[in-house]
């Protein structure tokens, strides 16, 4: 949530910014700022309510100049997202800019002291607080600008990441983080701060990633130097960042979502390679390998994730009882964290973030790990600090994922469980030799078939313009395909903002049938499968009270073509790969429908795409 850059070099910092806060978009979009330091020492801040091209157009008669600068997209968690509680925020000498990720939790405490020490305030925001504190501290211990940013640091509870800029020190950036990410860019006599490699990537590849409650001291032409609120200094690695520019634009599709959903088939042969090798008939994942005694000892798993990889998790959970007869919990990272859980030393826990950030998931996972848990990762954010918290890990490998709905992230996610069951499965002995080599040749054929399910991208377009005023919708499914009833109701609502639930099919009768009556659609995921009867009973009860039913079947299916009032065919595969083919008619219903209605697809109201505060 809400997106960080900041530019300290030889070139013109505003054009770098800017390019960098679209780029970054996709973490948060209410409001949108901007803080350069002219070479006449002058602090130009502009801030607008809504998307970057708004910033730009403000700005477009306005001294940009200067060739140092932070700026600032905003996800509002305090005070509405306008004007004034846009970012960069200002001291009161308005020598000093500041822009945050994050939330500052104490910050009533500290704005009401500092309110009765002269201090006035502008926004609404929690940030505010930190840029009056740095200032109060700098004047008080008449110290210089990192140390009073440390003091300040030290003093807040909460998340952060932050960069300031000080008139009175303008070779410099000051950057922090604590639970929100941030990344450093060292290019040739220039640097760069983002929230995210993205903006960096085209400028340099070498880049250091902070950790929590390190400040990062940037002055032009000089080495950066780390040190954290103890005090201590820290040395860093540098690392590379292996992004490529082209997975960062829209490559011809109208929106990124679109080109997400596309990519899917190249996405998982991504996901796969040297993994699954089908000609050795065998399954490699270098964590199962590497720590083979712990996973297979696990008396229990317990997947954590929020959002889209809570059902991925789910699927996770029917792959891993079945093949690997271990007992799993799947649990919202959120509720676990605030409760007494019982977790212990005998307990694998599987964290899942596409982000790698999420914070509620980072939270638990620390929780857990304290307790003796032995934590697994499936991230996508290479360098993320989730794979830097877990003990081992395996990344989905699918490249970043921008569009706010996630698609291929999920697509990944599942993959990802699929290995480790069967990689898993194998070493426990608890899969059958014919289902094992039966589901590594599936596995290899999936790509093909989604390829298939992507050529009925037209045929979905016709139907989503039926339902475009719907105003309710309800997905069900059984087994492996309950997961994905959800997954394709969270995709509809968080895109088209039309209200849909998703349930396990024979769950209806207890509850949702209420709902039901001719204006009602209701999607079936009804594939070939062992408990399709029983999916066809439930669509006959629908039937009966008039629900419109779109139905996603199994090629060659002739069957539902009298109950459903559409259906959508897609290729046959194994039950447990099923979410694979079947998650997709969904994913491009909900992006036509919401194209249908004109909605921002990429950008949907109210979300963001790394939710890094809880
Ligand atoms: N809490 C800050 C605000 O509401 C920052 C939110 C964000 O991370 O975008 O302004």
């Amino acid at each position: 949530m809400c997106g960080i850059v900041g530019y300290i070099g030889n070139k013109n910092a505003y054009p770098i910014l800017i390019k960098g806060l679209k780029r970054l978009e996709y973490r948060g979009y209410d409001s949108a700022g901007v803080a350069l330091l002219n070479s006449k020492n002058e602090l130009n801040i502009y801030k607008t309510k809504g998307k970057v091209s708004d910033l730009e157009n403000f700005v477009a008669d306005k001294d940009c100049s200067g060739t140092v600068g932070i700026a600032h997209t905003r996800w509002a968690t305090h005070g509405e997202p306008n004007k004034i509680n846009a970012h960069p925020h200002c001291s009161n000498s308005k020598n000093i800019a500041l822009i945050h990720n994050g939330i500052i939790e104490n910050y009533a405490d500290l704005k009401e002291k500092l309110i009765q020490k002269g201090i006035e305030f502008k926004s609404d925001t929690d940030t505010e607080i930190i840029v009056h504190l740095i200032e109060y501290l700098l004047q008080k211990h008449n110290t210089n600008l990192l140390s009073a940013v440390q003091l300040a640091l030290s003093s807040v509870v909460g998340a952060y990441a932050i960069a300031v800029l000080d008139k009175n020190n303008p070779d410099t950036i000051i950057a922090a983080r604590k639970s929100s990410p941030l990344v450093v860019g060292i290019g040739e006599d220039e640097f760069f701060i983002a929230s995210d490699a993205s903006p960096i990537v085209e400028y340099t590849k070498k880049v250091i990633y902070l950790d929590n409650e390190e400040i990062a001291c940037i002055r032009r032409g000089e080495e950066i130097k780390f040190i954290n609120l103890k005090n201590i200094e820290v040395q860093h690695e540098i690392q590379e960042v292996l992004l490529d520019i082209g997975q960062l634009e829209k490559g011809g599709y109208a929106h990124f979502m679109l080109k997400e959903i596309f990519e899917q088939p190249a996405c998982i042969n991504n996901c796969m390679k040297g993994r699954v090798n089908v000609a050795h008939d065998n399954i490699k994942l270098s964590a199962v390998i590497d720590y083979q005694e712990k996973l297979v000892n696990a008396k229990r798993i317990i997947i954590l994730a929020c959002g889209t990889s809570w059902h991925s998790g789910l699927i996770g959970k029917y792959l891993l009882e079945t093949y690997c007869q271990i007992p799993v919990e799947v649990e919202y990272a959120s509720e676990f964290r605030y409760r007494n859980s019982v977790v212990g030393e005998n307990d694998v826990v599987i964290a899942i973030s596409q982000s790698g950030e999420t914070a509620d998931t980072l939270a638990a996972i620390e929780l857990a790990k304290a307790k003796g848990a032995f934590i697994f990762g499936i991230c996508n954010a290479v360098g993320s600090s989730i794979p830097r918290a877990t003990h081992t890990g395996a990344y989905i490998h699918v490249g970043p994922e921008i569009g706010v709905a996630s698609t291929k992230a999920f697509s990944g996610q599942v993959t990802v469980l699929a290995m480790l069951a069967m990689a898993l499965g194998r070493s426990k002995n608890t899969i059958s030799e014919k289902d094992y080599f039966e589901i590594i040749q599936e596995l290899a054929n999936i790509p093909q078939k989604m390829e298939k399910v992507l050529q009925l991208n037209e045929e979905i377009a016709d139907l989503a313009k039926i339902f475009t005023y719907a105003k309710n919708f309800i997905y069900l499914g059984r087994g492996y395909c309950f997961p994905v009833a959800l997954e394709g109701a969270l995709k509809l609502k968080e895109i088209s903002y039309i209200h849909a639930e998703g349930y396990p099919a024979a769950e209806m009768k207890h509850g949702p049938i209420a709902l039901i009556d001719d204006e009602m659609p209701v999607v079936f995921i009804a594939t070939n499968n062992a408990l399709y009867e029983k999916v066809v009973s439930n669509m006959q009860e629908v039937k009966a009270r008039k629900g419109r039913i779109i139905a996603i079947i199994s090629e060659g299916d002739t069957k539902l073509n009298d109950i459903a009032d559409f259906c959508i065919e897609v290729p046959q595969t194994l039950e447990c790969l099923e979410p694979l083919i079947t998650t997709i008619p969904l994913q491009l219903m909900a992006y036509h429908i919401a194209v249908c209605k004109g909605k921002n697809v990429d950008q949907p109201r109210n979300l963001a795409k790394s939710v890094t505060v809880e």
